[in-house]
C-alpha cells in the first residue's frame, strides 16, 4: 500500500509513489496593475509525491502558469507572491536567497513551457545549451559534459543526436525543440518537472510522441511531472492525480479515475462536458456558458456561482466562500470546493452511499 492509502495516486503500470517531494501551503500570487489586483493564485495548497503524475486543468487564465512560476520562484513584477510555502524536500524555497534558488532550480525542481523558443537561446547550438545546463550543476568536464548531451538528445530520440547536437534551435522542428526542452529539463534528474502547456503548439502525432517520451523518461529518473493543460484527453492519459483550477483556486483535486467516473464540483462536470468527443464531428460542442469572472472583481461567495448550474443565485453560493468537502471511494479521495458537495458526491455514487 503506498503510503497515501489505497487508491490514492496509486499510479499505473504498478509504479508506487512514495514520499512527498513537493508540498505547496497556503500559496497566494497578485498582480498589482493599473486596472486593479489581479488574483491569480489564491490560497493554493497540494503535495505531490515521488513519481506523481499530477494534472492541473481550467480554462485560459484561471491561474495554472502564475501557480507554476510561483512555486518555482519565476514570478515577475507586476507580480508578486504574498503568502505561502513550497517545500521541495522539506526545504521552504521561498525562502531562499536568488543565488542559492538557482542552485535548485534545474536540479531539483525544472520546468517546461509551451513554447521552446523561449526557453532556448536562437544563437546558441543545441549541444552548448544542454552542456550549460548540465555544468551549473555537475561537476563534469566540457567533453564528459557533451557526451552526457548527445546521451540525452539520444535519450529524447533525436535523430543523428551526434551531428545535430551543433545545430542551432531554428534548424529544429518544433517538436524536436520541445524534446530539446526535455532533454534540458531532465538533464539533472529532478525530483519535481513542471510542464506547462508542453504539447499545445504542436500537431496532435507529435503531442502524443512528446508526452509519451515525457513520461518514460521522468519514470526512468524518478521524477514527479506537473503537467499543465486544458486538455482533459491528456489529463485521462498521462495523470494520476488532477487538479481543477478555477479563478485561482484548485476547486476539485482528486484521483484521475476518481474525477472522471464521479466529479463532485459542477465546473469539473462542466469542464468534462466541454471534452470533444470522437465521433461527436459535426455537432455542436458543449460550451460552458458565461466567461471566468475578473481576478481583480472577486466577490465574497463561490466565484463560479454567476456560471454555476447548481448554486446559480443561491443565496449561500453568492454570499460565503465554500469550505473544501473531503470524500473518500473506491477510486481514491476527492476535494471539492462546493456548497453542493455533500449531495452532488452523494448523488454520483448512486444508491449504495457515497462509496466509503
Ligand atoms: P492560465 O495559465 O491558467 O491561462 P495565468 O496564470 O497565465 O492563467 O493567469 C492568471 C491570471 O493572472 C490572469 O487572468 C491575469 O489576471 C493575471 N496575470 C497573469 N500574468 C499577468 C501579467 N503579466 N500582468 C498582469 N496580470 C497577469
Ligand atoms: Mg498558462
Amino acid at each position: 500500500m503506498s503510503p497515501a492509502g489505497p487508491g490514492a495516486a496509486a499510479g499505473r503500470g504498478g509504479r508506487q509513489p512514495g514520499e512527498v517531494v513537493l508540498s505547496v501551503r497556503g500559496l497566494s500570487t497578485q498582480y498589482v496593475t493599473p486596472e486593479g489586483i489581479f488574483r491569480a493564485v489564491r490560497d493554493v495548497s497540494f503535495e505531490v509525491r515521488r513519481l506523481e503524475r499530477v494534472g492541473i486543468v481550467g480554462e485560459s487564465g484561471s491561474g495554472k502558469s502564475a501557480l507554476s512560476l510561483s512555486i518555482l520562484g519565476l514570478i515577475d513584477p507586476p507580480g508578486q507572491v504574498t503568502a505561502g510555502q513550497v517545500c521541495l524536500n522539506g526545504r521552504d524555497i521561498r525562502a531562499l536567497r536568488e543565488r542559492d534558488l538557482q542552485a535548485v532550480r534545474g536540479k531539483e525542481i525544472s520546468v517546461v513551457f509551451q513554447d521552446p523558443m523561449t526557453g532556448l537561446d536562437p544563437i546558441k547550438p543545441i549541444g552548448d545549451q544542454i552542456t550549460e545546463a548540465i555544468r551549473a550543476h555537475q561537476d563534469v568536464s566540457r567533453s564528459r559534459a557533451r557526451q552526457l548531451a548527445i546521451g540525452l538528445l539520444r535519450d529524447v530520440e533525436v535523430p543523428a543526436a551526434a551531428r545535430r547536437i551543433d545545430d542551432y534551435p531554428h534548424q529544429y522542428s518544433g517538436g524536436m525543440r520541445q524534446r530539446v526542452m526535455i532533454a534540458i529539463a531532465l538533464a539533472n534528474q529532478p525530483d519535481v518537472l513542471i510542464a506547462d502547456e508542453p504539447t499545445t503548439a504542436l500537431d496532435v502525432t507529435t503531442q502524443a510522441q512528446v508526452l509519451d517520451l515525457l513520461e518514460r523518461l521522468a519514470a526512468e529518473r524518478g521524477t514527479a511531472v506537473i503537467l499543465i493543460t486544458h486538455n482533459l484527453g491528456i489529463v485521462a492519459e498521462f495523470c494520476d492525480t488532477v487538479q481543477v483550477m478555477y479563478a485561482g483556486r484548485v476547486v476539485e483535486r482528486g484521483t484521475a479515475r476518481q474525477l472522471f467516473s464521479h466529479s463532485v464540483h459542477p465546473y469539473t462536470e462542466a469542464l468534462l462536458k466541454a471534452v470533444p468527443r470522437t465521433g461527436s464531428a459535426g455537432e455542436p460542442l458543449f460550451a460552458i456558458g458565461g466567461l471566468p469572472p475578473s481576478l481583480a472583481r472577486l466577490g465574497a461567495g463561490c466565484s463560479f456561482e454567476p456560471r454555476c448550474p447548481v448554486g446559480h443565485g443561491q443565496q449561500v453560493c453568492v454570499s460565503q466562500p465554500p469550505e473544501p468537502a473531503r470524500f473518500g471511494g473506491p477510486g481514491g479521495e476527492v476535494i471539492a470546493e462546493c456548497h453542493f458537495a455533500r449531495q452532488r458526491h452523494a448523488a454520483a455514487a448512486g444508491p449504495g452511499g457515497a462509496g466509503q
